[in-house]
């Protein structure tokens, strides 16, 4: 049977499932140009919107930028940086020279200074294992640092492809919109010419003196998001800069945070704990001893998110050991904690979402 294509991105186009990429409306006609009802709003209206695509497609993707010449923009979420990290950008990242543009910054306190924060997420990068040749911070939704995006990427990419790469939710789209808002004239922002056998899921913007592919953003196992939906999902990402909350006398007590994660302290006097997650996040905190049992007792009644249409998954119990001294604890997908003068907690998380301990952020 023969198949059509989008001359946009290329994809086969389909007039099934509205909900499905490459859907188009229209009928197919033979000799007729046509585009996919995504790149024709882009081309027309200037609204991109995050691909949805099969994890066969993006696996196939992946191994073909790897193919490929050329940088990766690497976007990640501020707040959650671990929860960003997929380990697939750390073996690109020794391939191709790698650009790391930290989003988000507008919830990040204010007060918090932002050359300290750099280097906070240079030092976040290494012990991931990327190799970043430079890192700036912005903000999408205020639209901070978008010019010197767009300057950093033309020099570095200095005429090869551009490959912007991310997990789902970071901001990618919003800031591939406000990246091409930068370039004049809409009708430049999707190639008008099909690349033969180019990879479904890139999606090529031929722009002044580079050519700027974006990426399927997929969810990242190690993230509570993954597991996320909906209304459930809205609740651990905030809209606006976050106000840290502060608990003290922690003795013999457990916080959890919603139906996500709990941590429970043993006996340590003078420790305090202050979180950085998303206001509507709850939490809930009572005396340690039954902890587990509380907790399979209440998830996704009153401790929720997730909510009794996510999805239930295997949750292990660790207990950590610390000598005392201020330390972040990072809980992919939500945020973090600064722990102070805290010897020894247990937590309990997904299987798949693994905590990770650092030097204090903020
Ligand atoms: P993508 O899945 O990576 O393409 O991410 P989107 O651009 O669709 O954004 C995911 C969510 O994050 C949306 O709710 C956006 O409104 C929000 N978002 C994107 N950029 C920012 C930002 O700079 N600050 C804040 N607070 N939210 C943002």
């Amino acid at each position: 049977m023969r198949e059509w294509r989008c001359i946009g991105c290329g994809g086969p186009l389909q007039n099934t499932d509205k909900d499905a990429p490459f859907y188009t409306p229209k009928p197919y006609e033979d000799d007729v140009p046509m585009y996919c009802e995504r790149c024709y709003k882009i081309r027309h209206y200037g609204q991109i919107k995050p691909s949805f695509v099969s994890e066969s497609v993006i696996l196939e993707t992946l191994k073909s930028i790897e193919e490929r010449p050329g940088i990766m923009v690497l976007i990640v979420d501020g707040l959650d940086f671990f929860g960003s990290m997929h380990p697939f950008f750390n073996e690109l990242s020794v391939l191709k020279r790698t650009l790391l543009i930290v989003n988000k910054m507008d919830v990040i306190p204010k007060s918090v200074n932002r050359a300290h924060l750099k280097a906070n997420y240079a030092a976040y990068a290494k012990k991931s294992g990327l190799h970043v040749e430079e890192i700036l911070l912005v903000s999408a939704a205020k639209k901070s640092a978008i010019d010197e995006m767009v300057e950093t990427i033309r020099l570095l990419s200095n005429g090869q492809d551009v490959f912007l790469m991310g997990v789902s939710n970071v901001g990618k789209s919003s800031l591939l919109n406000a990246l091409l808002a930068s370039f004049d004239g809409i009708n430049n922002r999707v190639t008008t010419s099909f690349e033969a056998n180019i990879t479904q899921g890139l999606i090529p913007f031929k722009l002044k003196s580079y050519t700027l592919y974006d990426t399927p953003g997929f969810a990242f196992k190690g993230s509570y998001r993954y597991y996320l939906s909906g209304e459930s999902l809205r609740k651990v990402m905030p809209l606006k800069e976050i106000k840290q909350r502060v608990y003290q006398q922690l003795s013999h007590r457990v916080f959890y945070l919603a139906g996500l994660f709990y941590i429970a302290f043993d006996a340590s006097s003078d420790a305090t704990m202050i979180t950085y997650f998303a206001p509507t996040l709850t939490i809930h905190h009572r005396k340690t001893g039954d902890e587990m049992a509380f907790y399979l007792d209440k998830i996704g009644d009153f401790l929720n998110p997730p909510a009794l249409t996510d999805p239930k998954v295997p949750v292990v119990k660790t207990t950590v050991h610390h000598d005392g001294t201020p330390i972040d604890l990072h809980v992919p997908g939500l945020g973090f904690m600064t722990l102070r003068h805290v010897e020894t907690f247990q937590m309990a998380h997904y299987a798949s979402v693994k905590p990770v301990l650092t030097e204090v952020l903020i």
